[in-house]
């Protein structure tokens, strides 16, 4: 049974047949989805995340405002999340957060400030955190370092693709790293190479879908069902069954996100 441990399976990539992709979804036994609702808060989107996590039984939901939509990020925002997060059912992570310096479609100061936010407040709420973050290596451990400390830093940087460097520091922290389909391109040899090292009680498996298909379904949108093949190419790298790479995601994800706490309980 796979975990698929970020997908953006609300949005309307998906409305004209999300049934029949959470069914395939079940058919390949990824019995376990983490929907991430992103977009500007304002706009509805945490609703419709936590909406659709009411209506199938296996989908989780995480909320928070992406570094792409920080320049929406104010008090009112951050008081919408909170109240979500105490209200909403199985919501079990803040994100995604982070800073995403390639597209800049947030001003980079906004970005870093409305991370630092989101951080405090995540870490005031005892939620995990996931992180999103690319061509921003150095602010992104700065900020972790200085906003996320406590007894336990509990989180995960999503679609890893950044360097050696920055997986050391990011295990170093306590975070655990996750691989997409990125992993199976052609000529992510680095990443490849990453995944042989990353400790198997630090990895999870993502889709990141309607995004980054993995190979052999390069080029097509992307679904939960394809996360088995990511873990396909994790099992290979490190000589196990893919099944041994189900279980050790699955196993990593439960103690990460703690699904079947309560909420009161978080
Ligand atoms: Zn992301
Ligand atoms: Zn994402």
């Amino acid at each position: 049974m796979f975990v698929d441990s970020h997908a953006h399976i609300d949005g309307p990539e998906f409305d004209a047949d999300r049934d029949a992709v959470l069914e395939r979804a079940q058919a390949a036994a990824v019995t376990t989805i983490l929907n991430v609702g992103t977009g500007d808060p304002h706009s509805g989107v945490f609703e419709r995340a936590i909406e659709l996590g009411r209506r199938y039984d296996r989908v989780y939901t995480a909320i928070g405002v992406h570094p792409h939509d920080a320049r929406f990020y104010d008090d009112r925002a951050e008081s919408l999340i909170r109240e979500l997060l105490k209200t909403g059912e199985r919501v079990i992570a803040w994100g995604e957060i982070g800073l995403d310096f390639h597209y800049d479609n947030s001003p980079r100061d906004v970005q870093e400030e409305v991370f630092r936010r989101q951080l405090r407040a995540a870490r005031d709420c005892g939620l995990p955190v996931i992180i999103h973050t690319r061509e921003a290596e150095t602010e992104t451990i700065e900020i972790l370092q200085s906003e996320y400390t406590g007894a336990e830093r509990r989180g995960v940087f999503h679609c890893f693709s950044g360097s050696r460097d920055l997986a050391l520091r990011a295990l170093d922290l306590g975070f655990l790293i996750s691989f997409s389909g990125i992993v199976t391109f052609r000529k992510a040899d680095d990443l490849r190479a990453l995944a042989q090292e990353i400790p198997l009680d630090r990895l999870l498996i993502e889709t990141d879908c309607p995004f980054l298909a993995p190979v052999p379904y390069r080029g097509k949108r992307n679904e939960p069902a394809y996360v088995v093949e990511v873990a396909r190419c994790i099992a290979e790298l490190r000589g196990l069954q893919i099944e041994q790479v189900a279980e050790l995601t699955r196993a990593n994800f439960e103690s990460l996100f703690d699904p079947f706490a309560p909420a009161s309980a978080r």
